[in-house]
């Protein structure tokens, strides 16, 4: 923390972003060109902080905000959207080595820890005291549970156990200004006043650091089964989606799709093997439940009654955690598996589970042969489509094809632009897309509230233009 006291105050940081960009604005092209000249986001900061206390959080904040410096929060970094790494020259506030339990109450299965602990590190620490985290990731092995709660972070136990906004119990934030706000509560009910957690929940590090979070932990299921699945259609999915909740009810823990084209890169690039005959669509099916033979008596009779509906071609059930593992293995690993087929358009939608693949098939048609591959999937269950298209390289005139065109079509249905990756730095513009202007205006207004000097992620999730 000493040298932290030569850190040069100067002109607030915007001021110099906008100088280089020569204009008071921000063209969405400038800054997309601007991304590519230093890699997938611009980093460019020359201060890296990681203290390991609210208090060293609240010294540099107030430091910061006396001083007009920018900063921006990081956790593990993983975040899809570009709003962990600085712009320009924010100051870097990472929180890896705030990385201590305070607490689990092996009763209720509430969990306090400071905002730094890894995600795995967490579901193992829980997993050996009879609990799991409600939210689990392919990024686990990296994102900070800081970063997940200020991304509100989905994940493949969305559809079980619900929205970070729901059993995320208390946290506590450094505002701006350095003022520590104590909201740890472990409390399942509490209707004191306003819900000021919820702000920050989803807030992208725009409002305040989080820096300790409650959370509200689920037993542990002692039967755990994955079911991989061929269809023959999406028409197909979707029935055997209806199928599966009318059958396995409470024990449906997860419902993740992927199509042909993605379960060919990952063959590609990832040597992973279909594990079913080739089919245009897959399903990955997870059980929870708490009884073995039951969950298998289960979800044996829904297999027998989606293969002798013709709604799934071919399946096959993990016998084990190995082979479970590598069943995921093939959904979690499709990110990767892109990223090593070129450069990626990425683009994280809900919308309406009827229309939710035609988006894909239109692409495809629209974008011919300029795009190498055109892939969906993502969350069935939550109604979230990963539509993601690869390229040898960025073209401004692949990136005009396709946007505002997607948005414009996600409005249409009346989905969201960014179902669970946030807006971040990539998709700050498109947030117009998914809210009235009413609702961008108070969203400034509480913005200019909580951090008035604009210092916490400027150019980050709120947009340039309203
Ligand atoms: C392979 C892979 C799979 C993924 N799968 C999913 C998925 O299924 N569902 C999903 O929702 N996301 C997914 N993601 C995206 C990403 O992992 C999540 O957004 C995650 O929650 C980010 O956590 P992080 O600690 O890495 O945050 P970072 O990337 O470091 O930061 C993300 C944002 O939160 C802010 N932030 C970070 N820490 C704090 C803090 N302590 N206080 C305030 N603001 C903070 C940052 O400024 C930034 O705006 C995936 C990413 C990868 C690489």
């Amino acid at each position: 923390m000493d040298g932290f006291r030569n850190i040069t105050s100067g002109t607030c940081p915007e001021n110099r972003f906008r100088a280089q960009l020569g204009t008071t604005d921000h063209h969405p092209l400038a800054l997309h060109l601007l991304q590519l000249e230093t890699g997938r986001f611009c980093r460019s900061s020359k201060v890296l902080l990681r203290p390991r206390t609210s208090q060293e959080v609240a010294h540099i904040l107030r430091y910061c905000h006396e001083r007009n410096l920018a900063v921006s929060p990081q956790g593990g970094n993983t975040g899809m959207v570009g709003g962990s790494t600085p712009v320009f020259d924010e100051i870097i506030v990472s929180t890896a080595l705030m990385n201590q339990i305070v607490s689990f109450h092996n009763v209720s299965g509430v969990l306090v820890c400071q905002a730094g602990c890894v995600l795995e590190e967490l579901s193992r620490y829980v997993e050996e005291r009879g609990f799991v985290m409600p939210l689990d990731l392919g990024a686990k092995g990296s994102c900070h549970i800081g970063g997940n709660v200020a991304t509100n972070a989905g994940g493949l136990r969305f559809l079980r156990y619900g929205s970070l906004r729901g059993t995320v119990l208390g946290l506590e934030v450094v505002l701006a200004d350095g003022t520590i706000l104590n909201c740890l509560t472990s409390l399942r009910k509490d209707n004191t006043g306003y819900d000021l957690k919820q702000l920050f929940i989803g807030s992208e590090g725009t409002l305040g650091v989080i820096t300790a979070v409650s959370i509200l932990c689920p037993p542990k299921p002692s039967a755990v089964n994955v079911a991989f699945l061929g269809c023959p259609g999406f028409a197909e999915v979707l029935q055997t989606f209806c199928t599966c909740r009318g059958m396995l009810g409470e024990i449906l823990s997860a419902f993740e799709f992927m199509d042909a084209e993605c379960m060919k890169l990952v063959g590609r690039h990832l040597r992973l093997a279909c594990p079913v005959q080739e089919s245009p669509f897959y399903v990955l099916i997870e059980t929870s439940g708490s009884r073995a033979g039951h969950d298998a008596e289960k979800l044996s009779g829904f297999l027998e009654q989606v293969l002798g509906s013709g709604l799934v071609t071919d399946g096959t059930l993990a016998a084990d955690q190995r082979r479970a593992k590598m069943l995921w293995a093939l959904r979690e690993r499709i990110t990767e598996a892109l990223s090593r087929d070129g450069y990626v358009y990425k683009y994280d939608l809900s919308l309406p589970l009827d229309r939710l693949y035609d988006l894909v098939s239109d692409l495809r048609a629209r974008l011919g042969l300029h795009a190498k591959h055109v892939v969906g999937y993502g969350h069935l269950g939550d109604g979230n489509l990963h539509l993601n298209v690869t390229a040898e390289a960025f073209s401004p005139s692949l990136l005009g094809t396709l946007e505002p065109y997607v948005y414009e079509w996600v409005t249409r249905q009346r989905g969201s632009v960014s179902a669970e990756h946030g807006l971040g730095f990539k998709k700050k513009d498109v947030l117009g897309y998914s809210k009235p202007p009413e609702a961008l205006q108070l969203m400034q207004q509480l913005k200019a509230l909580l951090d008035p000097k604009g210092i916490l992620n400027p150019y980050k999730t709120l947009p340039t233009r309203t």
